[in-house]
């Protein structure tokens, strides 16, 4: 096992990086995840950017925040199969059962696959879950609509077993004294990203608004895992914005590992700068 785990500090908050998986990156993968974005748009991007679409992974970041009172963990990965985690953790010397709460930023697959193992336990048993009310209500629907049996059954054996120990919002809270939840719909009905300050530092983690660093260029880009485009759009673009003018380190779900860096500015673009804080 080669998992690959990322440390540094916010301030007094001590953070980590776990990648609980990665698919390899090829031109061949973005045209099937961006059907809307025509190749030689691509092939375009790429020159301007001078980047490598195989040199980019598909990777699945998790962050977890130890804060000195609470152990918080942002999403919990695939689960069964490929997800990672569930091993990381502890070779990182952290219990799963120290984990006080468990953040769900969306209802994807690979951000809730990992809250329970195949028997449907609870994987963090002495967490509380937060999650936007939107999205739970969306998801709880999903699971009574959708046509494929695996799926319904998959998202029952993941939520519903922490629904007496969930805290729904419905605007911008702060989850924990500098760990503060706010809207970035667009990706999902009731995606969230997170702004994390200890000590004068900052973190901005976008989540899923971006999927590509290509994407803090060119921001009409849509992945068809974006349910709403147009607001994934907006959304999108607001966060590239506040990190460029606040000048914050960003954090990104699916960017190559640990998915950290800046938006610069190179002339009229927004560029990913991938670096550590
Ligand atoms: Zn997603």
């Amino acid at each position: 096992m080669n998992i690959k785990t990322h440390r540094f500090q916010i301030g007094a908050f001590e953070a980590l990086v776990i990648q609980d998986g990665s698919r390899p990156g090829s031109l061949e993968a973005v045209i099937k995840r961006y059907p809307d974005v025509p190749r030689a748009a691509l092939e375009n991007a790429a020159q301007t950017l001078g980047l490598d679409w195989d040199a980019i992974e598909l990777s699945r970041n998790i962050l977890l925040l130890d804060t000195g009172a609470q152990r918080v963990l942002v999403d919990t990965g695939e689960g069964i199969g490929d997800g990672q985690l569930t091993e990381a953790l502890p070779a990182a010397g952290i219990s799963p059962e120290r984990v006080s709460i468990v953040i769900l930023t969306h209802g994807h697959g690979d951000h809730i696959g990992g809250i329970t193992n195949a028997e449907g336990r609870l994987l963090y048993p002495n967490a509380r879950y937060v999650m936007w009310k939107t999205e739970w209500d969306f998801m709880l629907e999903l699971a009574q609509q959708v046509e494929d049996p695996d799926y319904a059954a998959f998202i029952r054996r993941n939520l519903l077993p922490i629904q007496d120990r969930l805290t729904l919002i419905e605007s911008d809270t702060d989850i924990q004294p500098g760990i503060r939840a706010f809207a970035a719909p667009g990706h999902t009905v009731g995606h969230m990203a997170l702004l994390i300050e200890s000590g004068g530092q900052r973190l901005l983690h976008i989540v899923d608004a971006a999927h590509h660093p290509a994407q803090i260029t060119y921001t009409d880009w849509s992945p068809r895992f974006d349910r709403q485009p147009e607001l994934a759009r907006v959304t999108r673009r607001a966060l590239i914005e506040r990190a460029l003018s606040e000048n914050l380190p960003v954090m990104a779900y699916h960017f190559p590992f640990p998915g950290l860096g800046r938006v610069a500015q190179r002339g009229q673009m927004a560029v990913w700068e991938a670096g550590t804080p």
